[in-house]
Formats: C-alpha cells, sequence, structure tokens
C-alpha cells in the first residue's frame, strides 16, 4: 500500500455523528452557532491565548488579521521568510504590501532574527515570520526588535498548534498569531484556521471582516468579506480535539523512531529539540548533504517514490523563486532558504504511521 506524507487525523465516525445531532435538531448550520462558540471556548483553553477568533482557513485568517492590525498601508513593506509555505507571501501580496525576505537559520530553519535589522527601512510596517515545522522562531529576539522599530509581529503558527515555550502556549507571542486547521495539519476541522491575539480591541474588526462588516442587524461598519467557520467544522474541531494529546503522543513515537534510525548518519542532518520547547511534531525534515550522504535529495525522493512512498520536497522551491515571484523579487539575501530549498525532504508522519513502515522508509533512505 502506498505511503502519503501525511494522513488526515480523524475521530470515531460515532464520535463526529454525535456532535453533529444538536445541529440537525437546531438547523442552525452556521453565523456562529452553538458549535462554533462552543469549540471556540475550548480551543482559547487549549491553546492558552487570551483571544482567539476562528475562520473558514488559516489563509484568510492571515489575510484579515493583516488588515485588522491596520497594516493595509499603501507602500508598506512586511519582513518576512522565503522558506515557507506560499500563503505566507500570499497573504502579504494580496493585502498590497511587498514581502521583504530574511534569510533563515540553518539550524531550525525559521527567520534568522540577526539579519532582520538591516531590511528594515522608513516603510517597513510588520514583521510576519513563521515556526517552520513547528520549531519556533526567536520570539524574544523578534519581539525586541518590533518593540524598538514599533512594528507590529504577526506570527504564521500554521505548523505550530500545540507547541508551547517556556510553558507558555506559542500563540502568546507577537501581536497575532495565525493557525491552521487544514486536513494535513497536525490539528484539523477539515478546513479552518484561527487568529491567537493579545489585545482584545481586534476581536471587533475581526469579527466584522468573516462577517461582510455586519456590526447589528441593521448596521455594516465595514467592508468585510466573509470567512466564518460553520457548525459541522466546528463539531470536527471539538471530536480532533479530544483527542490531540493522544495524536500528539502518536506522532512522538514516529518521530523517535526515525531519530533512532537516522541520526548521526555521514550527510544527514536532522532537526535538533528546541530548548524549553515542548514539540508537536508535525514535521520530519531531513536535509541530505549528497557529498557526504553519498546520494542526492532527489534521488532519494525519488527512490522512495519507486516504492510508492511519497516523501515531499517541502519547501522547495523557496517562495522567491517560484513562477509568480521569482521576477519581482531576488533571491539574492537568502542563501540559506535557497540551499536549504534544494537539500531538505520531509518524510512521512501521521499519527497512525506504522513503526515498521518508518523502518522501511529509513531502510530506502539509508541503502
Ligand atoms: C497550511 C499553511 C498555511 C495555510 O493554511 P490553510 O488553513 O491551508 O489556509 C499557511 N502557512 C503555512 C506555513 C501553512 O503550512
Amino acid at each position: 500500500m502506498s505511503i502519503r506524507v501525511t494522513r488526515s487525523s480523524m475521530p470515531k465516525l460515532e464520535d463526529y455523528v454525535e456532535e453533529i445531532k444538536p445541529i440537525f435538531k437546531s438547523h442552525h448550520l452556521t453565523n456562529m452557532g452553538p458549535v462554533y462558540k462552543k469549540f471556540q471556548h475550548q480551543l482559547k483553553e487549549y491553546l492558552q491565548v487570551p483571544e482567539l477568533s476562528l475562520f473558514v482557513n488559516g489563509h484568510i485568517a492571515l489575510e484579515m488579521a493583516i488588515q485588522a492590525l491596520g497594516l493595509c498601508i499603501p507602500g508598506g513593506e512586511v519582513i518576512t521568510t522565503s522558506f515557507t509555505f506560499v500563503s505566507t507571501t500570499h497573504a502579504i501580496v494580496r493585502s498590497n504590501l511587498k514581502p521583504v525576505f530574511c534569510d533563515i537559520r540553518e539550524s531550525d530553519f525559521t527567520i534568522d532574527p540577526d539579519k532582520i535589522e538591516a531590511l528594515i527601512t522608513d516603510k517597513t510596517v510588520a514583521i510576519i515570520p513563521v515556526h517552520v515545522y513547528g520549531n519556533i522562531c526567536d520570539v524574544e529576539k523578534i519581539n525586541a526588535i518590533a518593540k524598538k522599530y514599533s512594528l507590529k509581529v504577526i506570527y504564521d503558527a500554521a505548523h505550530a498548534f500545540g507547541v508551547t515555550y517556556k510553558g507558555i502556549g506559542i500563540g502568546n507571542y507577537g501581536d497575532a498569531s495565525m493557525f491552521s486547521f487544514h486536513a494535513t495539519k497536525v490539528f484539523n476541522t477539515i478546513e479552518g484556521g484561527a487568529i491567537a491575539f493579545q489585545d482584545n480591541k481586534y476581536s471587533v474588526p475581526l469579527h466584522e471582516l468573516k462577517n461582510f462588516g455586519i456590526h447589528g442587524p441593521e448596521d455594516v461598519e465595514s467592508i468585510g468579506g466573509n470567512a466564518k467557520l460553520d457548525e459541522f467544522r466546528a463539531a470536527m474541531g471539538i471530536c480532533n480535539l479530544r483527542r490531540i494529546d493522544e495524536c500528539i503522543n502518536a506522532r512522538k513515537r514516529v518521530y523517535n523512531r526515525y531519530i533512532e534510525r537516522l541520526s548521526g548518519k555521514k550527510g544527514l542532518r536532522l532537526c535538533k529539540p528546541q530548548k524549553n520547547v515542548l514539540a508537536n511534531y508535525a514535521y520530519f525534515p531531513i536535509c541530505i548533504y549528497q557529498d557526504d550522504f553519498g546520494k542526492s535529495r532527489d534521488l532519494v525522493f525519488n527512490q522512495l517514490a519507486d516504492r510508492e512512498i511519497h516523501a515531499r520536497k517541502y519547501f522547495y522551491p523557496a517562495i522567491n523563486e517560484l513562477h509568480c515571484y521569482k521576477e519581482r523579487y531576488g533571491n539574492q539575501l537568502t542563501p540559506h532558504a535557497h540551499d536549504i530549498s534544494l537539500r531538505v525532504l520531509t518524510l512521512p508522519m501521521y499519527e497512525e504511521l506504522d513503526l515498521e513502515d518508518v523502518d522501511r522508509i529509513c531502510d530506502i533512505v539509508l541503502e
């Protein structure tokens, strides 16, 4: 049987049916109904954040956070990373802002905080870093820079669901953090997302943005769109949240086996656990250095694919090398992101992955 890079976590069918029964009674399908409210409450507790707004997906949540924080200033620049999923950059560009790509640290693939200041100009409005693979950014340094220059910080925390730093939910850093609940993520609502934020003055703007700007029954205050999470997805969220610790533990078991089998191999670099971080084991990236390893990243990828094991070159190409961006933004300032994008491979990682399959994958990588 073929193995994909990921497989969505799902609750038992009976549990989901139980959770949606009230919806069939009430006919209240969407528009921030009781299931939405229950889910929001539970999630806020789980993520340990003061404020939380739910959305139909992570991408639109990020766009709306950029808008709600008042960052859509003509000519504005946003310092971000080119080593991410396209969504991060698209959200900036679709907000008519200019992404300014900062290089990453080789160690954990997150934005290099020591290279941010040199990129700040009088047009800079914000920093949008990414907790890549669930590895957290240097939130303390980034916070200090943002304070010094009065910049807003929105974290793309799409990979970082459930991660804590020094015992505090990762969604507490910066002005806001975007979580994605897409089917492929550690935690899913099929499609879905959220903005966690610190200052409750953003509650109303975020709420109005996702609901047509509607303020009251006869009052439309602003020009919002539609990005509401419906009751069925909220119900999926409630079911999956019940199982999240179990799910992360199952991933940890896979992670440990990969570490056991692949660490210390010449030419193969794995991520080191981060200090003071409770991880979520969202992905298992390896970096392949052909001269020492004897095989290229692409060869390993193909050898796995030949056995119907589908790893992923995630992220390749780097964002500033994608068709839609390479003419507009150079990649001269992001050599590490470029280099890593050519070496990185994320291996299959999901809750139900058998350890025998992990062994089989490792055998092929190492053969
Ligand atoms: C998945 C993802 C997004 C987008 O989230 P959706 O919920 O799929 O819209 C944004 N950024 C990163 C880094 C992601 O992995």
